[in-house]
């Protein structure tokens, strides 16, 4: 099988380099591109990136890109791939994506077929099956992916299963939660360090505070969850148990924390803990049922990180215009606390009745949402 592959790790749109500088602190050469990442590794690269990049969306390996104008050339391209170091025999190997973007070829069902008939064909040949008789797939499964952009192929497996942002730990959600790793981006987007106070003033099912709590902690986002990879035969299970055994020991409970959610809704705060607990951080974070129109504080130089009920998904416009108003009356007087504010509300500024110092374009799945950034005083004069 492969020693050394090619790697994309995929990323939200506006959240590439974040996943990048992720990379690079995992000790990573990198090359950002739009919705992706690009690095190379081994085996063990595969491992560690799935089990510790926090924003990230999947983990893919580049079989290989060639140009493809035509069916005729997309199969001779995918036929030309080394597929017998990466697809034992008797794996499955459905082709599960086909995306056309800007080119020639734009049947995404046809890209998968012919693109099927090109593995099947490749495989058959390495493995002396003669031709007409079906391979079986019962083994593993490979899930392959066909991206064709301006007319060329990029083919990739997918390492990964269930999207990164899937952590484990929420079992349930409430109304709008916002995606892990996306709230684990803002947290690294923001100047939110573990020595700071942070809060949450709408934590909902509380996935900012649990994020911040395991950038914290050192806790790998991908501990408590299974990955596509560990079912492949050529995947080491000792390097798979010692990049898990790493990843328990790097944990650390002693660092003092300092971070609180809180929400209008008794049920959320329930739904918050147990969350907590499961993610390993029981009695971490304080959570509490509280209005955020009652939040006061002493501290000083804190953060607080607020995706707010918007205009389309919960509240009526009058009551958001109305809690808006309220937020900036409540966290304006906290001058030396930094606030990041997500919201799609392109009003949100005129509510809230401050300029942001700096806003930040985003995707909440499919909304466009921004990031309000106000800074706070002393990080100001610094600055
Ligand atoms: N980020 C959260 C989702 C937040 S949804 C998550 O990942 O789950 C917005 C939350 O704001 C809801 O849970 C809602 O109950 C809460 N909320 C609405 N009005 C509020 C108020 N006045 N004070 C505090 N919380 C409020």
């Amino acid at each position: 099988m492969k020693e050394q592959f090619n790697l994309i790790a995929t990323a939200a749109a506006g959240l590439e380099a974040i996943v990048g500088r992720e990379l690079k602190d995992l000790g990573y050469q990198t090359q950002v591109e739009n919705g992706r990442v690009r690095f190379t590794g081994k085996a063990e690269d595969i491992i560690k990136t799935n089990l510790w990049l926090r924003a990230a969306d999947r983990i893919k390996i580049v079989v290989g890109e060639f140009p493809a104008h035509t069916f005729e050339e997309l199969f001779q391209g995918v036929f030309g791939l080394d597929w017998e170091n990466y697809l034992p025999l008797g794996a499955k190997f459905p082709i599960a994506k086909a995306k056309c973007v800007k080119s020639k070829l734009h049947n995404e069902p046809s890209v998968q077929a012919i693109s099927k008939k090109a593995v099947v064909k490749k495989l058959q040949k390495h493995f002396h099956r003669p031709e007409g008789v079906p391979l079986q797939e019962v083994g593993a499964e490979f899930k392959i992916e066909v991206s064709i952009l301006k007319d060329r192929a990029t083919v990739m497996i997918d390492t990964t299963g269930s999207s990164l942002f899937k952590r484990g730990y929420r079992t349930e959600k409430g109304g709008a939660p916002i995606k892990e790793n996306m709230a684990a981006a803002i947290l690294m987007l923001s100047n939110w360090y573990p020595d700071k106070p942070l809060i949450d003033p709408t934590c909902g099912s509380g996935t900012f505070c649990i994020e911040a709590a395991m950038i914290g902690q050192k806790r790998a986002p991908g501990l408590y969850r299974e990955f596509a990879y560990e079912a492949w035969p050529w995947m080491a299970n000792d390097l798979i148990a010692k990049a898990r055994q790493e990843a328990k020991d790097s944990i650390d409970e002693t660092v003092v924390l300092d971070i609180s959610g809180y929400d209008i809704d008794g049920r959320m705060i329930e739904i918050a803990k147990k969350n907590a607990e499961k993610a390993g951080l029981k009695n971490v974070i304080e959570f509490k049922q509280m209005r955020l129109q009652d939040l006061k504080t002493d501290k000083i130089n804190g953060v607080i990180i607020s995706n707010p009920p918007y205009g389309e998904r919960l509240l009526d416009d009058k009551a958001v215009d109305i809690l808006y108003n309220e937020m900036g009356k409540t966290f304006r007087p906290l001058k030396t606390w930094s606030k990041f504010i997500l919201t799609s509300d392109e009003g949100f500024e005129t509510k809230y009745q401050q300029v942001a110092d700096k806003k930040r374009k985003l995707y909440n799945g499919t909304l466009k949402v921004d990031l309000y950034q106000f800074f706070g005083e002393r990080v100001k004069r610094h600055a």
